[in-house]
């Protein structure tokens, strides 16, 4: 059973009053940038409804503005489609395949009277367009013949007017309360380069004109936009009954925009924190990209978990980052094989064992059901390496683990009994000393044995040398604004940790792989850093907990 939405309870609606025989729906992203997460809960929204209903869902390339679409994310995007795990057969368009339905649309509308070309400059438009309390004035051109009107608008076409100089307007009503209703552009001149069309067209179709004939052009149904759009709605529905478009014609539902705590989805920020070089790319594993995603280790199905948990609503709302994580984790956790990993090493030297000391352990990947991933062989020497923070000199109050006469549980091996350290000039532990018991030697308050916390290990020698990034949030304040991206940046949103060793069944992980590192959390290698032969980077998806909270967002049961 899916969760009953708004927008199934429409869809339901308009199946059962036969207004629609199936379910189409499109994805429409303008090639101007990444995806980003909150592409993906668009991506989800459309695809998902179209599987569930058994239609299908088209990727239309909305290219109508010229100046700012490139190949490069023509490509990136569909990759960023497939791999959430989608797919739309030969359905592939966009939206200047209908450069000439959409011409052709325009001059009826001309010819019919309900548009006209209007000869007031920019500034002018602006001005005749009145604000949100007065109306706004009628064009001195708004009563031009169609003929004139006509006339004028092939000229334009044929390259005859100057950038601004003229636009194709809807006559609809300068005083409406609705400003997207008083008279809106059609079509304006813009004289650039398209990247399919090239120069073959001088004036190019303005969104919410193009929006709707192509979703009518292509049958879609139920056309899915965000909330920033239900203004537009009247407009969507005024082009095609004054087209007198046959029925049905396509519904549009606008829903709420996913924002994340921590980060940012706008397009804008995004390519100044890219071209600012204050992350490392598109795919710099902090952002929200899906790119950076993808190669921060997350699985298209957290994603998509992510994106049913968080629903579709009516209302703007921020969605704190832990619904993502928490996707991540549940996705990963009965998935992946648990390994151990140091990530900060410091020596400990089991006294009381000769050199050359080895005991073979074997130890399962998963040890809840340990049937189901097999096991490993792990080696415990005389020499191994433990996290720098599971030893404290003096132990901080609650520090269960070791510490001066303190023991500790090594996984899947014997007790340890620190007997002693040594530190370098600088007062940092360089050597933790140990000795090996099988059993706990201490006992609490009431004589009896006393339960030593676990902590994980790697031999010293046998270790497979690695680099950790540990990855946490983008931003330190919860909802960035983006106007002070260096004052609102988290400046630990990256720790690489290049000291770091692996236990050696790690020695032959490759790009893609995903484990826990236990204690530590998920991490996967990364595809791309790295070089070869030298020591694998592993990305850490997401800690094993949450340890911080968030603004008061919306959060994960
Ligand atoms: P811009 O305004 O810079 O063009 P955009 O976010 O609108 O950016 P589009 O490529 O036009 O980008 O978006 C494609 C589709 O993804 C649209 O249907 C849009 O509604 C949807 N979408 C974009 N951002 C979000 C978001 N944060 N949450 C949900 N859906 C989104
Ligand atoms: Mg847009």
């Amino acid at each position: 059973m899916r969760p009953k939405n708004f927008i199934r309870t429409f869809i339901d609606e308009d199946l059962a009053s036969g207004r629609y025989a199936g379910v189409a729906t499109r994805f429409p992203p303008e090639p101007n940038g990444y995806l980003h997460i909150g592409h993906a809960k668009s991506i989800c929204l459309n695809f998902g409804l179209a599987r569930d209903y058994e239609g299908h869902t088209n990727l239309r390339f909305d290219d109508t503005n010229p100046a700012k679409e490139e190949t490069e994310y023509v490509d990136s995007i569909q990759e960023d489609v497939r791999w959430l795990g989608f797919g739309w057969d030969d359905r592939l368009y966009y939206a200047s395949d209908y450069f000439g339905r959409l011409y052709e649309c325009a001059e009826r509308l001309i010819e019919t009277g309900w548009a006209y070309i209007c000869d007031l400059s920019p500034e002018q438009l602006r001005e005749y367009r009145g604000t949100l309390t007065e109306p706004g004035r009628d064009s001195p051109n708004r009563g031009r013949s169609p003929e004139e009107s006509l006339e004028l608008f092939r000229r334009m076409r044929a390259g005859e007017f100057a950038e601004g100089d003229r636009s194709l307007r809807a006559k609809i009503d300068m005083a409406s309360p609705n400003i997207n209703m008083r008279d809106p552009a059609i079509y304006r001149i813009k004289k650039a380069e398209h990247h399919r069309t090239g120069d073959s067209w001088v004036i190019y179709p303005m969104y919410d004109y193009a929006h709707c004939v192509s979703d009518a052009i292509e049958g879609i149904t139920h056309s899915i936009c965000t909330l920033e759009f239900e203004d537009h709605r009247p407009l969507y529905d005024w082009f095609l009954e004054k087209l007198d478009w046959p029925q049905p014609r396509p519904r549009q539902i606008e829903f709420a925009r996913l924002n994340l705590e921590y980060t940012l989805m706008s397009k804008r920020r995004l390519l100044q924190l890219v071209k600012g070089g204050l992350v490392d790319g598109w795919d710099d594993p902090r952002l929200p990209t899906m790119a950076a995603i993808r190669r921060r280790g997350f699985t298209p199905s957290s994603v998509r978990l992510f994106c049913e948990r968080i629903g579709v609503a009516k209302k703007d709302s921020w969605i704190e980052l832990e619904w993502l994580e928490k996707a991540a984790r549940d996705d990963l956790n009965p998935a992946v094989k648990r390994v151990m990993a140091v990530l900060d090493p410091v020596r400990l030297v089991i006294d009381n064992v000769p050199d050359g000391f080895e005991r073979k352990i074997e130890a399962p990947f998963f040890p809840d059901e340990p049937d189901r991933m097999g096991t490993r062989e792990l080696t415990l020497t005389k020499e191994i390496l433990i996290e720098r923070d599971d030893f404290m000199v003096e132990p901080a109050p609650g520090f269960l683990r070791l510490s001066p006469g303190r023991e500790a549980r090594l996984r899947w091996a014997a007790f340890v009994r620190c007997t002693g350290h040594e530190t370098d000039a600088d007062g940092r532990v360089t050597l933790v000393r140990c000795e090996l018991n099988e059993q706990p030697v201490t006992v609490d308050a009431k004589g009896k044995p006393a339960r030593p916390n676990i902590i994980h290990w790697v031999p010293a020698e046998l270790s497979v040398p690695a680099v950790a990034r540990v990855y946490d949030r983008l931003f330190k304040v919860p909802r960035p604004t983006g106007e002070d991206l260096a004052g609102e940046l988290n400046p630990d949103s990256l720790v690489v940790r290049d000291g770091a060793r692996l236990e050696p069944s790690l020695a032959s992980a490759a790009p893609w792989d995903r484990f826990q590192f236990e204690r530590l959390g998920y991490f996967m290698v990364d595809p791309k850093a790295g070089e070869p032969g030298g020591p694998k980077v592993f990305n850490r998806i997401v800690a094993l907990k949450d340890g911080w909270k968030g603004a008061g967002g919306r959060r994960p049961r």
